[in-house]
């Protein structure tokens, strides 16, 4: 047996374990269960990947990433690791191939997808075979939140059942108490112990903005902070996704889209694309992204709101793995919400059902209307206790809180006189121009500008107006209703109108936030020391031989090494094999295969 500090520094070429790594790793060693919680990013493969190759046997992972498996295994066959997978992708030959070696005891690690388990043959095989453990990863599938994999993981307890004497582990980085209490009652992992970790990612920087023409504000995020980064913008529709990337191409930025809607053979080529060149764009749909390890995007973009503080945490979690400076930036505004109050409405399923959605869309806008840290308020979400951070745009550049009372009760009289008065309902743009004293030809029409409240808003601008509607449905004073987004009042409203309410709200800094180099970095979590201007020529010169040796072998290019590994070098410019062994992420696999390509790159530069 090997000891696990031994194959973390021989096999993956790093010198100690983060955070909880070493506890969860001897738990799982020793024989026992484990519910492990950590962000994106965290380090969750260690946790499986170093039992399964100290104890006796083959570790099973069950993951529904089907179209990744091959990439981690091409990540973990690059370090000499001895790994497999099965799934519906494999011709018979290539399964029959896999098959033989898992039951010879010649692999370490095998990936199945969970729908493999339900069907007998696969139980059969794993029977015949010597099993170390089961990791189950993304073991949020069997919550109610998890939707597609769902059935497929809620088989999964029968593990249990079978092999009661194999440890398992299950890891998710999907975070609150009442998924972690699912996950452990549906996986019958009553007995587990739980690693929850701290859901900080501080190397992320979020900002929230209003949207007022979110293409140009995306433009100006990429081009000003973001030139030639690998980045994804989430956008609701698949029109959007389609249109944004395009816009993005004429622009000159090389962008892909991705969503439900291109076929399988489109979507697989531009994922394949995102995850091997450096630099690209992917124009998303959430459809895109679960499990992708891409350690270096450094963005994260959405152009629509989120519809629950999970969901954007997951998203934006994307953001940063390798622990440098990222970006999580989210434009937001009126008409999102009144968009998703409508798709609440009309969505399928019971009064409860639409509940719990309503609850998940009030945190995000109680998120972005916050005037404190943003850290602490997603942390707060997680249950979690955290300090103002010093990272994000709150903190940053402080939004100013001022009493909205008199504007508010302008705004729900105004929607109230309609109402009583006229027995009408409008959207938020004609309450607007009401307040503003706008003789519009549809103000017109309704004789609106004969209404007592007509004119009495010029205080204010429109962009203003608009924040005011926003952030009394964000404070749930004001709700949207039907097909067209109208106004009404709810229950609380009336508070404010009798004066037994103060209503606080948030003005925009004058300048938004932009992330200032010194700011991002010194909250970066495990930033690598920064490179010396005199070693960037030499960084370039090693990405490049990493390119051409990645395209070469068919690979990703962070399987061959990660951008912090080659700064390090760049930084170090060892000068012999011996002397790059010591660099992080330089195993022993990797010095033999790519130890004289580097030290020939060093000797030339
Ligand atoms: P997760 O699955 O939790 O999102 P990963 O397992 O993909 O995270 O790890 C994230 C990154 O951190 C990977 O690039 C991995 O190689 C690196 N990493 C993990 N553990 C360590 C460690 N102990 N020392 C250095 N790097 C690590
Ligand atoms: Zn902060």
């Amino acid at each position: 047996m090997h000891d696990a500090s031994e194959v973390l520094s021989r096999i993956f070429g790093y010198d100690s374990f983060r955070g909880e790594q070493q506890e969860i790793i001897d738990h799982v060693v020793g024989g026992g269960d484990a519910l492990v919680l950590m962000p994106t990013g965290g380090g969750k493969s260690l946790c499986y990947q170093i039992p399964a190759l100290v104890r006796p046997g083959v570790g099973v992972v069950i993951s529904p990433l089907i179209a990744l498996m091959q990439d981690q295994v091409d990540a973990l066959q690059a370090l000499g690791v001895r790994a497999g997978f099965l799934n519906s992708t494999l011709s018979i030959d290539e399964r029959q191939l896999v098959e033989a070696e898992f039951l010879a005891g010649e692999l370490d690690l095998l990936y199945l997808a969970p729908e493999g388990l339900s069907s007998g043959s696969a139980m059969r095989l794993l029977e015949r075979g010597k099993i170390s453990l089961f990791a189950i990863d993304e073991a949020h599938c069997v919550s109610q939140w998890g939707h597609d994999f769902r059935p497929d993981y809620l088989a999964l307890s029968v593990l249990h059942e079978r092999w009661p004497d194999v440890p398992r582990i299950a890891l998710t980085a999907t975070a609150t108490t009442a998924t972690r209490r699912e996950i452990a009652q549906r996986l019958e992992l009553t007995g587990a112990r739980h690693f929850v970790s701290s859901f900080d990612r501080p190397n992320i920087q979020y900002r929230i903005v209003p949207k007022n023409d979110p293409k140009k504000q995306l433009l100006e995020l990429l081009r000003t902070e973001h030139a030639g980064d690998a980045g994804i913008v989430y956008c609701l529709s698949r029109a959007s996704v389609e249109k944004t990337a395009e816009f993005l191409v004429q622009q000159g930025i090389e962008a892909l889209p991705y969503h439900a809607g291109l076929d399988a053979a489109t979507r697989a080529a531009n994922q394949s694309r995102f995850l091997r060149e450096d630099g690209l764009v992917m124009v998303a749909t959430i459809a895109f992204g679960m499990g992708i390890d891409k350690p270096d995007v450094r963005f994260v973009a959405h152009l629509d709101l989120p519809k629950s503080v999970e969901g954007y945490y997951q998203e934006t979690g994307r953001a940063g793995r390798d622990g440098q400076p990222s970006t999580a930036w989210l434009a937001y505004g009126l008409q999102d919400v009144v968009q998703q109050r409508k798709m609440i409405d009309s969505s399928a399923g019971d009064a409860a059902y639409r509940r719990g959605l309503a609850a998940h869309l009030d945190a995000m806008l109680a998120l972005c209307e916050t005037v404190q840290c943003r850290r602490v308020q997603l942390l707060n979400y997680f249950g979690q206790t955290a300090e103002p951070c010093g990272n994000c745009d709150t903190c940053l550049n402080p939004p100013e809180q001022w009493d909205g009372t008199v504007p508010a009760q302008k705004l729900l009289s105004t929607v109230l006189r309609l109402q009583r008065e006229r027995n009408q309902r409008f959207g938020a743009g004609q309450s607007i121009d009401i307040l503003l004293g706008r003789r519009t030809d549809k103000v017109a029409q309704h004789r609106h500008d004969e209404l007592t409240v007509f004119g009495i808003g010029t205080e204010l601008q429109e962009s203003e107006w608009r924040g005011v509607v926003r952030q009394l449905l964000a404070q749930g004073l004001l709700a949207v209703q039907g097909e067209h987004g109208t106004l009404a009042l709810t229950d609380a409203s009336a508070d404010v109108l009798g004066r037994k309410r103060q209503v606080m709200m948030r003005r925009e800094p004058e300048r938004p936030a932009r992330s200032s180099g010194s700011s991002r970095k010194a909250a970066a979590a495990t930033a690598v020391a920064e490179l010396p201007a005199e070693a960037q020529p030499l960084f370039e010169r090693l990405r490049a031989w990493r390119a051409a040796t990645a395209k070469e072998q068919g690979v990703p290019a962070y399987v061959v090494f990660h951008d912090a590994t080659l700064r390090e070098i760049a930084a170090q410019a060892p000068d012999s094999l011996a002397k790059l062994r010591l660099i992080s992420g330089v195993g022993e696999n990797k010095l033999a295969k790519y130890g004289d390509g580097i030290l020939e790159v060093l000797a030339e530069a």
